[in-house]
């Protein structure tokens, strides 16, 4: 399935969307932020008003990253919704805070919390950029998440899937299903980016 002659494009307009992008990030969802990336192919045949909020939703994950990279950030975004409304958004923020907790998932729950009044998010869905580590996972265990939907694999902390499977455990008192690979590609190519880019000043 995956085309290489693709990357090079996707790099280039990871790239683009890190230069250029400036949104504000917190408030109105944007209907339609502008496609960096055309045509837009959805995955495994998808189609329908999930996949279609799911895209919708993730590509606000995705600006959040690509403003993360902006302030020098490694690019993975989140969003928290409910019944479709974004709740919360955040990016990583680990250098800025300095905050080895500081994850974006972490924090986009922490926000949408503070947001409903309640620890618990039954009822809202995670957005990730990026597959969310043992940490995250536990904290969407813990805020009894009601569903995950992540974009790239993470083959070195990826406990969603990859490493462990921490929302599917059924030793675990609450469990969530969770989808992967919703601008799976897109997300690779702006954390490439970023760290070509990193690499590049160094
Ligand atoms: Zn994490």
């Amino acid at each position: 399935m995956h085309d290489p002659s693709n990357d090079e494009e996707l790099v280039r307009s990871a790239a683009a969307l890190i230069i250029s992008r400036r949104i504000a990030i917190i408030g109105t969802v944007p209907e339609k932020p502008k496609p960096h990336h055309e045509p837009e192919e959805p995955r495994a045949a998808e189609s329908g008003p999930e996949a279609e909020r799911d895209l919708r939703l993730m590509r606000c994950a995705l600006e959040a990253a690509a403003l993360a990279a902006e302030r020098g950030e490694v690019p993975v975004g989140a969003v928290v919704a409910k019944d479709g409304e974004i709740l919360a958004t955040a990016h990583n923020e680990r250098e800025t805070l300095k905050d080895p907790t500081a994850h974006a998932e972490l924090l986009a729950l922490r926000r949408a919390a503070r947001e409903l009044g309640s620890w618990r998010l039954t009822g809202c869905t995670l957005y990730a950029t990026l597959e969310p580590c043992p940490m995250c996972a536990g904290a969407l265990h813990a805020a009894r998440i009601s569903r995950l939907v992540y974009a790239a694999q993470d083959p070195k902390a990826g406990a969603s899937g990859t490493l462990y499977n921490l929302p599917a455990d059924p030793r675990l008192n609450h469990t969530y299903p969770y989808k992967s690979g919703v601008l799976r590609d897109e997300s690779a190519a702006l954390l490439r980016a970023f760290f070509e880019q990193r690499r590049g000043r160094q």
